[in-house]
């Protein structure tokens, strides 16, 4: 295996060392370094990042304020590399910025918006959008930002619009390191100092690689508080080079697995982050009877990294009391400790946790649901659980409420004696830790007789809803297509822009147009032609880099594209390509052979068309900006009809409505009305949240 691969999460050896895993990089950490990665002059590069959904969120925000960054979505052996464009340098994004389910990203870019010359929208899923953030915008408002709740006071969506900013002192009534963060990023990003305080010390991962960076961060507790200053922001920052440590959230998980499995090899995790702010859950084990080593390494941009190691287990499992004192260090922690109460001798008190019932889901809910339902005993009190430990076989179903972290602490329980769990959502331990479930599968011991843990996909594969939207040239697919697509958080696959890019490829390896139709296999695969969903928008990779888009407009391109489209090689290459861009909860196709060929069995199928002067008007105004004479239109216009002639005559998917495909006639509609018009057509096959 090369370096690339032992980087990423999974198992390394099994070997006289016993087993020796990994686990995926930590996503708060490779959030606040892709951020400040954009942020920095030069570039960054990151290794072992995460590729998990909200890393996803946040980078794809970033692309869309025009830094460049390269990798996000990759396999996790490759680094990201970020061209940081400097403090001040994020351009205006076109659309609202969607972070998804990404908490920290929201959180931390309003900071850092905050100092940019720009006006913009942050928007996240529902979940993220009941999510307080006046605590986030007070502060910025104090320091000169323009902050909005575009729908409901207090929450997402929000418009942040930044500008040159004043220090203040803020002190905060909770202790929380998001709304820290934001505040630090605004004063970094508008070069003024500034102190935050907080009634204790919250997870200080941002201060750490400020530091790191080469940033002067004061801190200390001043006057009953613990107080963070930056004293002389710089001018500019230096960027990151790093490994992301791994997430000690995820690891504890596998010691969970590990102490609940005698007879089991010793199990070392390599390089885990250990910021003491994050490793509550060890003296806790050290009380469960659990010794877990700890073997400390090099620091990652400030942060403590090391191997942790849990031998042979002596005695039981004990029971233990946790406390209000305890549970901020470990507050991700406790549904793999409420596992580990199950299986421990004598009743387990887990108290001052309240905050749980406000994650993901009501944590403390969910587990004291699902240990009664698989046979332990359970009192639930208002801040926490007392679990009575059992020796007696455990069975049933678990309910996981969307809850990475209840579907991954029950998964452990699975993976152990006398367990027959079955978990209702595994995929949705995908959040934290893309293939969780492959690793317990590879380091669990066999159990003579006890199936596999039962979660290796759910149980009826999530649908995946396909409209595909065909028509000629410049009758509004892009606009209705993306429209619709972000109105239902849809992928939106421009097939165009993948015909564009090829095209441009051939055109750039000065192939004349009269003999494009020469080109073969070989050639074709060597574009290496992959899609990237990074931005949150589609685009086209060539050779792994992402053609800009004003190469794929390019007038050359324009003019040769409906010719390299008609070559039937190309088309059967691009084919699986378009296909795989389906997936859950669905996809907006738009070309010219969407209903026909690549999406036949499409949900919803589309024609659009309108008067070709129209869309010549159309055309030239989206690229002038101002309404065009006759004169140009019916130049356009005569070009729109010589592509249309080539798209529907050509041999191979030729442009033609497809059998069952609704027509829309846009001549008279705006985009408004025509996204509505096919959001209305997908209504029945919706899933109900819509
Ligand atoms: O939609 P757009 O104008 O970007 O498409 C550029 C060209 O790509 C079209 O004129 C057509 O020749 C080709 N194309 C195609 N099949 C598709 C999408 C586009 O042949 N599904």
């Amino acid at each position: 295996m090369g370096v690339g691969g032992r980087l990423s999460a999974g198992v390394e050896r099994r070997s006289g060392e016993g087993l020796v895993i990994r686990v995926p990089g930590d996503k708060s950490i490779a959030q606040r370094a892709l951020i400040l990665g954009a942020l920095a002059e030069g570039e960054s590069r990151i290794g072992a990042a995460p590729r998990g959904a909200d890393p996803l969120s946040t980078a794809g925000a970033l692309a869309a304020l025009g830094v460049e960054i390269l990798g996000p979505d990759g396999p996790a052996s490759e680094p990201v590399r970020i061209a940081g464009p400097g403090l001040r340098a994020w351009r205006q994004p076109a659309a609202p910025l969607d972070l998804r389910n990404s908490g920290t990203g929201a959180r931390l870019l309003a900071g850092a918006l905050a100092a940019q010359p720009l006006s913009v929208v942050l928007t996240g899923d529902d979940s993220l959008s009941r999510r307080p953030m006046e605590r986030i915008a007070a502060p910025l408002r104090r320091m000169g930002a323009g902050v909005e709740y575009v729908g409901r006071p207090g929450v997402l969506p929000m418009r942040v619009t930044g500008g040159p900013l004043t220090g203040i002192r803020h002190g905060g009534e909770v202790a929380s390191a998001q709304v820290k963060s934001a505040v630090l990023l605004a004063a970094l990003g508008a070069g003024v100092p500034v102190e935050v305080r907080e009634p204790r010390r919250s997870r200080d991962h941002s201060e750490r690689m400020l530091e790191a960076m080469g940033v002067e961060v004061a801190e200390g507790w001043r006057d009953g508080a613990w107080s963070v200053r930056l004293p002389n922001p710089p001018a500019s920052l230096a960027p990151l080079d790093m490994e992301v440590p791994g997430d000690f959230s995820s690891a504890a998980f596998l010691l969970a697995w590990a102490a609940l499995s005698p007879g089991r090899a010793p199990l070392t995790i390599r390089a885990v982050g250990l910021n003491p702010t994050r490793t509550g859950l060890l003296p806790v084990l050290a009380r469960m009877g659990i010794g877990v080593e700890v073997l400390p390494g090099r620091l990652a941009a400030g942060e403590p990294v090391g191997d942790l190691r849990v031998g042979a287990r002596t005695g039981p499992v004990r029971a233990v009391d946790v406390g209000e004192e305890e549970i901020p260090g470990m507050i991700d922690e406790v549904p793999i400790l409420a596992v580990l109460a199950a299986r421990a001798r004598g009743v387990t008190r887990i108290t001052g946790a309240r905050e749980l019932r406000v994650k993901e889901s009501d944590r403390l809910a969910a587990l004291a649901l699902n240990l009664r339902r698989i046979g332990v005993g359970v009192e639930e009190y208002p801040d926490g659980l007392a679990i009575e430990g059992t020796e007696r076989p455990l069975a049933g179903t678990v309910e996981c409420f969307h809850d990475h972290r209840i579907a991954m602490a029950f998964g452990v329980l699975g993976a152990t004696r006398d367990c027959d769990l079955e978990v209702d959502d595994p995929a949705v331990a995908d959040v934290s830790f893309p293939g969780f479930w492959k690793l317990l599968e590879r380091v669990r011991v066999p159990v003579a007789g006890k199936p596999a843990v039962r979660a290796e996909g759910p149980r009826s594969a999530p649908r995946c809803v396909v409209l595909a939207i065909d028509g000629s040239a410049g009758a509004g697919k892009s606009t209705t297509a993306a429209a619709a697509a972000s109105r239902l958080g849809f992928r939106h696959l421009d097939s165009g822009a993948i015909y564009r890019a090829v095209t441009w490829a051939l055109l750039e390896s000065e192939r004349r147009i009269d003999e494009m139709d020469q080109v073969t296999r070989e050639e074709l695969e060597a574009l290496e032609v992959a899609l990237d969903w990074s931005a949150g928008v589609m685009g086209v990779r060539i050779r792994g880099i992402r053609v800009p888009e004003r190469a794929l407009r390019a007038d050359r391109v324009t003019a040769s594209v409906s010719r390299v489209s008609a070559i039937p090689l190309v088309r059967a290459q691009l084919l699986d390509l378009q296909r795989a861009a389906a997936r859950p909860p669905g996809l907006v196709a738009e070309g010219r052979d969407m209903a026909t060929v690549v999406f036949p069995d499409a949900h919803v199928k589309v024609y659009l068309d309108a008067d070709v002067r129209e869309r010549a008007r159309r055309r030239i105004l989206q690229r002038i900006g101002t309404d065009p004479g006759n004169a140009e239109i019916e130049a356009e216009a005569a070009r729109l009809k010589g592509r249309d002639l080539l798209d529907s005559t050509r041999e191979v998917a030729p442009l033609t409505r497809a059998d069952g495909a609704t027509i829309v006639d846009t001549t008279h509609l705006d985009p408004v009305a025509q996204t509505e018009a096919v959001i209305d057509l997908a209504l029945p096959f919706l899933p109900p949240k819509h």
